[in-house]
């Protein structure tokens, strides 16, 4: 009889990397933590986050951070600035975060309006409340394989490679993008538990030849469906974290081949549907497992940040 693998098997479809579930997993240890925190300590974690302006991708990050605090048992604050704070007042406001011994976490939403120099905003944030794990003083500790606040995202990738059983200690991993927040600091990681890293970026010659020799790949680019089917080698893990903003019906048929039907049915309900940077449709058929866009890394990121800020209660307490 057919059943659902063998059919799978002749058509070759990834394994799903399920950063959904595995976030549940992350958020499950958080709620307990949380709960020994307030038991033991009477301390309950509280993050703030800072949103400037009115881009509606970051009300709905975070939207999703505040309430998933709410729902593990932090406390958590919006502080919602107007577009035409200056970086004065940011920096102040910031500044007053850091003094609060009630705030153990604080975390200043990207992109910023034009005009507030994001590296002086991080620069402002008490390292011991950096939950995102952006300040120079935390990159810096990471990069040594000192104790710090490591960025959610790689941090997040790390965390599901480990409990879904990929093997990094001896992998090709192969990176692409080299942002601050994601490329980098996933290189540093993945070199810290043995894997040898090749990081690629938009000055990369021939991407192919070096994403086809990845045991562990990772996009991180921003560029919807880059990474295709002959990028990627038989079998290799494929960590997707782009998310970009699909709009035209034609392009998902593209995308998603089987499953365009229902996002066509998203795009014509929300007016965009989610792609990351890897072609799903040619990429699955290559891939032994990969993750998916939406439900993959998007929820450990918002997990890792909650764990995060439960260390900072810890550490700021000496616990
Ligand atoms: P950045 O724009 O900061 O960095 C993009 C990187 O991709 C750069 O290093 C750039 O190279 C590289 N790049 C651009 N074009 C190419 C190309 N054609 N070939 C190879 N490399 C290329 O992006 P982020 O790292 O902030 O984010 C990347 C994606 O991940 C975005 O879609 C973002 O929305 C998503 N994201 C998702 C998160 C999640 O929780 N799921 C969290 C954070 C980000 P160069 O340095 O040379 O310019």
């Amino acid at each position: 009889m057919e059943t659902v693998e063998s059919r799978e098997e002749r058509r070759g479809v990834a394994a799903i990397l399920d950063g959904a579930h595995v976030a549940e997993e992350i958020k499950r240890d958080v709620a307990r933590d949380v709960e020994a925190l307030k038991g033991e300590h009477g301390v309950t974690p509280c993050l703030v986050v800072v949103r400037v302006g009115e881009d509606p991708a970051s009300a709905v990050y975070v939207g999703n951070k505040v309430r998933t605090s709410e729902e593990l048992g932090l406390s958590s604050k919006h502080l919602a600035l107007p577009a035409d704070t200056t970086e004065v007042r940011l920096i102040g406001e910031v500044t007053g975060l850091n003094a609060r011994e009630d705030v153990d976490g604080i975390l200043v939403q990207l992109p910023l309006p034009k005009g507030i120099d994001e590296r002086r905003v991080n620069e402002a944030i008490d390292p011991s409340k950096d939950v995102d794990g952006y300040h120079p003083l935390n990159i810096g500790r990471m990069t040594l394989g000192q104790p710090a606040f490591v960025p959610c995202t790689p941090a997040g990738i790390m965390e599901l490679l480990a409990r879904e059983g990929v093997s990094v200690r001896g992998a090709h991993a192969v990176i692409v993008g080299r942002s601050h927040i994601v490329g980098r600091p996933m290189a540093q990681l993945l070199l810290q538990r043995d894997a040898t890293v090749t990081v690629c970026h938009s000055r990369t010659p021939d991407l192919a030849a070096h994403t086809r020799r990845a045991d562990i790949l990772v996009c991180a680019v921003g560029s919807p469906g880059l990474i295709r089917g002959e990028h990627v080698k038989p079998g290799a893990v494929v960590v997707d974290v782009g998310m970009n903003r699909l709009t035209g019906e034609e392009q998902a048929r593209e995308f998603f081949g089987e499953d365009s039907a229902r996002r066509i049915e998203t795009i014509r309900k929300r007016g965009f549907t989610l792609v990351g940077d890897v072609h799903p449709a040619e990429v699955s058929r290559v891939a032994g497992r990969l993750t998916p866009v939406p439900g993959g890394v998007g929820p450990l990121t918002v997990a890792m940040l909650m764990r995060n800020t439960v260390t900072a209660a810890r550490r700021r307490r000496g616990l």
